[in-house]
C-alpha cells in the first residue's frame, strides 16, 4: 500500500462516495476479524531491533510502475491471422492481482479457441498467466527479453497491494467489477502458496505509525498524481484480516498513533523461482526474444499470443496510455529475526521484513510520470536514516 492511498483508507469519506453503488449489501462480505477488538486484549511481542544503517545497504533498485488511468488493458485484439490478448498496465498492483488477471486473460485466449499460446513477457504477469494457461490445458511457450531476476517485477516491494495505482478515480467505476473478481481470485490463490519451503509467500505484521490521529492527517501527498479509488475498502472490506489499534500502554514506538496490519508478503526472489520451476515442470519453455513491434508476432508459430510486456508495452505498441511511476527501494542485509515491518508515511519511509533483505522504500515527490530508472543513492540513504531515527526512539514496554 502507498502512503497516499492509506490516507484515503483512513478517511471516513472520499472513495465510497465517488464510487457510488459499487459496494452493495449483497456483495459485501463480513469482516474476518473484529476491528473493534478490545484494547486490553491487544499484545505486542518484544520487537527485535532493525539494524538500519547506510553501510548495511546491499542493493538499490529503481523501476517504473506501468500505470494506466483506465486500469490494466485486458482484452483480445485480432492482428492479421493472430489473436492477441493484452494483459499489461498493472500499476503498483501487478504481483497482487497477477492470478486474477491471468485468469481473465486465459479466459480470452480460450474463447479464441487457443490450444497453444505464446506468452510474451516473463515478469509477474507473464509467469502467472503462463502457469494459469497450462493449468487450463494449454501448451505454453514464453518469449521474453528478460527473465527473473532481471525483470522489472523483481524490483517491487512485494506486498499485497491490489489497488495501488491500478486505476484513476475518474475511471474507477467501469473497472470496479473486474477488479473485484481479480482481487478475490488472486487472494484465494495466494492462500495456496503459504507454508512452502523458502516461504515464497507469507503473512507478516506491519506497524502503521502516525503522529496525528488516523484520518486527520493534513500532510501533503506526492504532487502531480490523480486521485485513486480505495477499492479494498469499498468493494472487499472483509477480504483481509482487519488492523488493530495498539494501545499506548503497549506501544513500543515514539509515534502517538499506531495500528498493526496483518499483510501478505511476497519474497520475490524465492517466489519467482517457484513460478519458473512450476512453469518448467508443466512442460513450458522460455525463449529469448526481443520484439521491436507487435507486427513481429506474426512470425510466431502459435496462433494466440498473450501480451504481458508490462511497461515494455509502451514502446512495443506505442501505447502512451501507460504512465511511468518511478519507485526506488533498497535492501539492508537480511535479519531473519525481524518479523515485522513499519509504515510511517508522514516520514516518507516504510520497511518490509523480506527474507532476501529488509526492503526499505522511500516515497518521493515527482515519481508520477517520471521514467527515470537511474538509482539515486541519496534517496535510499536518506530513507534508511529516517528509519534509523524511528528505531532509535523505540522503547521497551
Ligand atoms: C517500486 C515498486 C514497488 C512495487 N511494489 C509492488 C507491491 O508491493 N505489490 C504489487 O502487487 N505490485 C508492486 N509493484 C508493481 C509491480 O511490480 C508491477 O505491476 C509488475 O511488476 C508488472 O509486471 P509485468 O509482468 O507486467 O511487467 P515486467 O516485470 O516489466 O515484465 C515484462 C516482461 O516483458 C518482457 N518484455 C517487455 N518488452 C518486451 C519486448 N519488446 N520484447 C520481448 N519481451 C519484452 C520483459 O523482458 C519482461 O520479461 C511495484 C512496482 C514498483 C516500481
Amino acid at each position: 500500500m502507498e502512503r497516499r492511498q492509506f490516507i484515503r483508507a483512513a478517511s471516513a469519506m472520499a472513495g465510497s462516495l465517488a464510487l457510488g453503488g459499487c459496494a452493495t449489501a449483497a456483495t459485501k462480505p463480513t469482516p474476518l476479524s473484529n476491528p473493534q477488538q478490545s484494547p486490553l486484549s491487544v499484545k505486542v511481542p518484544p520487537l527485535p531491533m532493525i539494524d538500519a544503517r547506510v553501510d548495511r545497504i546491499v542493493a538499490m533498485n529503481v523501476c517504473t510502475r506501468p500505470f494506466r488511468a483506465m486500469g490494466p488493458r485486458i482484452e483480445a485484439e485480432k492482428m492479421a491471422a493472430k489473436t492477441v490478448v493484452h494483459n499489461y498496465g498493472h500499476g503498483g498492483s501487478g504481483w497482487s492481482l497477477s492470478w486474477g488477471s491471468a485468469a481473465a486473460a486465459t479466459d480470452l485466449a480460450l474463447n479464441a479457441g487457443a490450444k497453444q499460446v505464446a506468452v510474451i513477457g516473463c515478469g509477474a504477469i507473464g509467469l502467472t498467466t503462463a502457469i494459469e494457461a497450462q493449468r487450463r490445458g494449454l501448451d505454453v511457450s514464453i518469449y521474453a527479453k528478460e527473465r527473473p531476476p532481471y525483470v522489472r517485477s523483481a524490483y517491487a516491494t512485494g506486498i499485497w497491494s491490489p489497488d495501488s495505482r491500478i486505476v484513476s478515480l475518474q475511471h474507477a467505476e467501469p473497472f470496479a467489477a473486474r477488479w473485484k473478481t481479480m482481487a478475490q481470485t488472486s487472494y484465494r490463490r495466494f492462500q495456496t502458496l503459504l507454508g512452502l519451503e523458502g516461504a515464497p509467500v507469507e503473512w507478516t505484521q506491519i506497524y502503521n505509525l502516525s503522529d496525528v490521529p488516523f484520518g486527520s492527517s493534513v500532510h501533503h501527498e506526492p504532487a502531480g498524481e490523480p486521485d485513486y479509488p480505495n477499492f479494498s475498502r469499498d468493494l472487499l472490506p472483509g477480504l483481509t484480516p482487519q488492523p488493530v489499534a495498539i494501545p499506548n500502554k503497549v506501544n513500543p514506538f515514539a509515534a502517538a498513533h499506531v495500528k498493526r496490519h496483518p499483510l501478505l508478503m511476497f519474497n520475490i526472489g524465492e517466489y519467482s523461482e517457484l513460478l519458473l520451476n512450476r512453469f518448467h515442470q508443466n512442460g513450458g519453455r522460455i525463449i529469448n526474444a526481443d520484439f521491436a513491434s507487435s507486427s513481429e508476432f506474426a512470425a510466431l508459430d502459435e496462433s494466440t499470443v498473450i501480451n504481458c510486456t508490462g511497461y515494455g508495452a509502451r514502446a512495443l505498441l506505442n501505447d502512451d496510455s501507460i504512465t511511468p511511476v518511478r519507485g526506488q527501494t533498497c535492501k539492508l542485509i537480511p535479519q531473519p529475526e525481524i518479523n515485522y515491518g513499519i509504515w510511517f508515511w508522514d516520514k516518507q519511509v516504510s520497511v518490509y521484513p523480506r527474507r532476501d533483505g529488509l526492503l526499505v522504500q522511500a516515497q518521493a515527490d515527482g515519481d508520477f510520470g517520471n521514467p527515470n530508472a537511474v538509482v539515486d543513492p541519496q534517496e535510499s540513504e536518506a530513507a534508511v536514516r529516517r528509519l534509523a531515527d524511528i528505531i532509535a526512539e523505540m522503547k521497551t514496554v
